[in-house]
C-alpha cells in the first residue's frame, strides 16, 4: 500500500478547534427540515420503525428507479460496507481488489477476517486504473471495491469508463461502488452505477446521507443491489436494524429538501474555488477535487503539519503517499477556509 496516515499524539492537548476540516462533514447541516422531523418523530421512539423504514425505502427506490427489494438501509453507509466485507470474507479466504489509494473501511474489515488485499495503484491523474484492476482479478477474487469520487484523493473516474468496467467485471465477481460523494461532483463526467441494476448486473452501490444531506451524526445510508445479493447479506446480518426512528424521518425530510442540497453544492463549490485560488498563490499543487475535500502535497512532514495546524485550531488529515507528505483538508464554511489558509500560510 502506498498510503500511511499520521495522527496527532494523544498527549497533545488540542486548543479550541475553530476549523474542523478532518472528516469531510457538511458544515451547513443538518437541514432545518430534518431537525424538525427528528423533533416531531421522537415521541414515537418507543416503537420499532419497520413500517416507517419501508416507507423510506419506497421513496428511495422511486428516486433510484428500482424496486424496493433492491434497497438495504443502514446507520450510515459504513455499516453496509462492513456488513458486505464480513459476509463476503467470513467463510474461507479470497481477495479483494481496489485502487490504492482508496477509502479503506471496507478493505480493512475484509482484511481483518482473512481477506488478502490486492491494491492497484491509481493512474497519473489519480483516477482508477480500470485496466490494471481488471487484470488483477483472479480465481480467488470475491469482491472488487471502487470508490468514485475517491477518498482521500477527491479524484474521479469517468462515468462511461466505469460503467463499462462494472458491466463487464460484474459478470465474474460482484463490484461494490461507493458513491458517498457523487452528489458533490460538480462539473464531472460521472454517473451513478445504479442503472446497471436494471440490467441485472451484480453491482452494489452505497450511498450516504452524511455528505450532501449534512447528517453524518444522524447516521443514515443505504445500498442498492440485486435482491438476491441483499438476501445473502440479510441472512447473516439484518439490514436496517441499526437505524433509529428519528433518523428515518430526518432522512425522508432531507431527501425532499432540494434547496438544502442545492445550497450545499453551491457553497461547497465556492469554498473549493477559494481554496484553489489560495493554494495557487502559495505555490501548492492539488488534485482537482469532485468532493468536499482537497488533497495536496506539502513540504513539511505529515506529523509536523498536523501539530502546527492543530496549534492554530485547525484540524485536517495527513498522509504519506508515495513517501511524500500530503494534507487532506475538508471544505468547510468560508470562515473555516480562511482559518485554514491563514494557518497554512504561517507554516514553515
Ligand atoms: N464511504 C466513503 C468514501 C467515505 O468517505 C465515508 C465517510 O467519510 C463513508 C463511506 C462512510 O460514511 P457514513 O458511514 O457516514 O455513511
Amino acid at each position: 500500500p502506498m498510503v500511511r496516515e499520521y495522527f496527532l499524539p494523544d498527549d497533545l492537548k488540542a486548543p479550541k478547534i475553530i476549523a474542523k476540516l478532518n472528516a469531510n462533514e457538511n458544515p451547513y447541516g443538518p437541514p432545518m427540515s430534518a431537525q424538525k422531523a427528528v423533533a416531531d418523530s421522537v415521541k414515537n421512539g418507543n416503537r420499532y420503525a419497520w413500517k416507517e423504514m419501508y416507507d423510506l425505502i419506497d421513496k428511495i427506490a422511486k428516486k433510484e428507479g428500482v424496486t424496493a427489494d433492491h434497497i438495504m438501509m443502514g446507520p450510515g453507509s459504513s455499516d453496509l460496507l462492513e456488513k458486505v466485507a464480513l459476509v463476503t470474507f467470513m467463510k474461507g479466504k479470497g481477495n479483494i481488489v481496489s485502487a490504492d489509494p482508496c477509502y479503506m473501511s471496507l478493505v480493512q474489515v475484509a482484511k481483518s477476517v482473512g481477506a488478502t488485499w490486492k491494491p492497484v495503484p491509481c493512474t497519473d491523474d489519480w483516477s482508477h486504473d480500470l485496466k490494471a484492476m481488471e487484470a488483477a482479478i483472479d480465481s480467488e477474487t470475491k469482491l472488487v471495491y471502487v470508490c468514485n469520487p475517491n477518498n482521500p484523493t477527491g479524484a474521479i473516474t469517468k462515468g462511461q469508463d466505469l460503467l463499462d468496467f462494472c458491466s463487464r467485471v460484474s459478470e465474474k465477481v460482484p463490484v461494490f461502488v461507493d458513491e458517498a460523494y457523487i452528489e458533490l461532483a460538480v462539473g464531472a463526467d460521472t454517473q451513478s452505477m445504479v442503472s446497471l441494476l436494471t440490467q441485472k448486473k451484480n453491482v452494489i452501490v452505497a450511498r450516504t446521507f452524511s455528505k450532501i444531506m449534512g447528517m453524518a451524526g444522524i447516521r443514515v445510508g443505504y445500498m442498492v443491489a440485486l435482491p438476491s445479493y441483499l438476501e445473502t447479506i440479510n441472512k447473516i446480518t439484518r439490514g436496517g436494524m441499526g437505524i433509529s426512528y428519528t433518523s428515518i424521518f430526518a432522512a425522508s425530510a432531507s431527501l425532499d429538501d432540494k434547496d438544502f442540497q442545492g445550497n450545499t453544492r453551491k457553497l461547497n463549490h465556492e469554498a473549493k474555488l477559494y481554496l484553489y485560488e489560495n493554494l495557487d498563490k502559495m505555490g501548492y499543487k492539488y488534485i482537482p477535487s469532485y468532493t468536499n475535500f482537497v488533497l495536496f502535497p506539502v513540504t513539511i512532514p505529515a506529523k509536523e503539519l498536523l501539530t502546527k495546524l492543530n496549534a492554530k485550531g485547525v484540524s485536517v488529515r495527513a498522509f504519506d503517499i508515495l513517501n511524500k507528505p500530503w494534507c487532506r483538508v475538508s471544505l468547510g464554511t468560508m470562515d473555516e477556509m480562511k482559518a485554514f489558509v491563514g494557518a497554512l500560510g504561517q507554516l514553515s
